[in-house]
């Protein structure tokens, strides 16, 4: 079996709504981090390191809610969650309201290879990560105008979360990648601010396994992006992933999951994922999702993006 998996990273730039003056950056910054994946995996790497170069990749690109772009609090700082999740041994490493961390998903890295803890957060974060040899960065390479701007609009509308405002303000762009290496093995990475105006101390569904981010190789894996709170009530990537195991493609998990999250709970969000044969889904039942999907075909990249998803497309 192990010869018929074709290698495939696949990415997502954040559901929500996406301006059209910024679908061209968002997918391009999309088709990088797949492209940067798929580097890892024709270079041999693993599906763990190909879905974390991936998010590195977005994590830099200010375009992105993730990393550098990072949107603030309501006290104005960058307070950021990341997961990354090896689906061979179920290895999971997370970092929660983190703030001066320009790569997120590296800390989160760390604490996987670590293995004593999943999840770790604010303070107690750094004090890992010092150990492990990270340093934090000045906040001004994180914070944006863009994020600035974004929070004064949403303090203009002061009592209110952005979302209830007016959906058209929450600007996506929590950025995640799943993969699938040559050995069959499946991967899992998502990185986020969070939401625009959310309380200090606020953790997302992000580093939550079974939320935000899930890998199993019995079934795939997954990273959803959308509001928080709902995708947690449903444990959105671990019913992707259960679904997929019970032997559904990996575009209908997804699809499924997508409307689970809009049925049970009202959420609006999207999802991404592959299942342990290196088919590839995407799904999301808010206006926009910025994606981008590439396989690895005898070492020939293919990449395809957009920011939207159809529920009758073939990747
Ligand atoms: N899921 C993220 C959070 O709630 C936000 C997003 O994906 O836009 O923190």
């Amino acid at each position: 079996m192990g010869d018929s998996i074709t290698p495939a990273v696949v990415v997502h730039g954040g559901a929500g709504f996406i301006h059209p003056d910024r679908y061209e950056s968002a997918r391009q910054g999309c088709e990088r981090a797949a492209r940067a994946g798929l580097t890892v995996l024709a270079g041999g790497g693993s599906a763990l390191d190909a879905a974390q170069a991936a998010v590195r990749v977005l994590e830099d690109d200010p375009a992105f809610n993730a990393g550098v772009g990072a949107v603030l609090t309501r006290a104005g700082a960058a307070e950021m969650d990341a997961a990354v999740m090896d689906g061979r041994d179920l290895r999971v490493g997370a970092v929660a309201a983190m703030a001066n961390a320009r790569q997120p998903i590296d800390i989160a890295r760390a604490v996987l290879d670590d293995g004593e803890h999943i999840l770790l957060c604010a303070e107690g974060a750094w004090a890992f990560a010092r150990e492990r040899g990270f340093t934090p960065c000045d906040p001004a390479e994180i914070i944006t105008e863009r994020s600035r701007e974004r929070l004064e609009e949403a303090r203009r509308r002061a009592g209110h979360t952005v979302r209830e405002v007016d959906p058209e303000l929450h600007d996506p762009g929590t950025v995640g990648a799943c993969a699938v290496d040559a050995a069959g093995h499946v991967a899992a990475a998502t990185s986020t601010g969070g939401m625009t105006f959310k309380r200090t101390g606020r953790i997302g569904d992000t580093p939550l396994p079974g939320a935000g981010t899930y890998a199993d190789d019995r079934g795939g894996a997954a990273s959803a992006t959308g509001e928080g709170e709902a995708i947690i009530r449903v444990t959105m990537t671990r019913t992707c992933v259960e679904l997929m195991r019970s032997g559904l493609p990996a575009r209908t998990a997804a699809w499924a999951s997508a409307d689970e999250l809009a049925d049970r709970v009202g959420g609006s969000g999207g999802i991404i994922c592959v299942d342990a044969r290196g088919r590839i889904g995407l799904a999301h039942n808010s206006e926009t999702m910025s994606w981008a999907a590439g396989t690895l075909d005898r070492s020939e990249l293919r990449v395809t993006s957009g920011v939207r998803a159809e529920r009758d497309q073939n990747l």
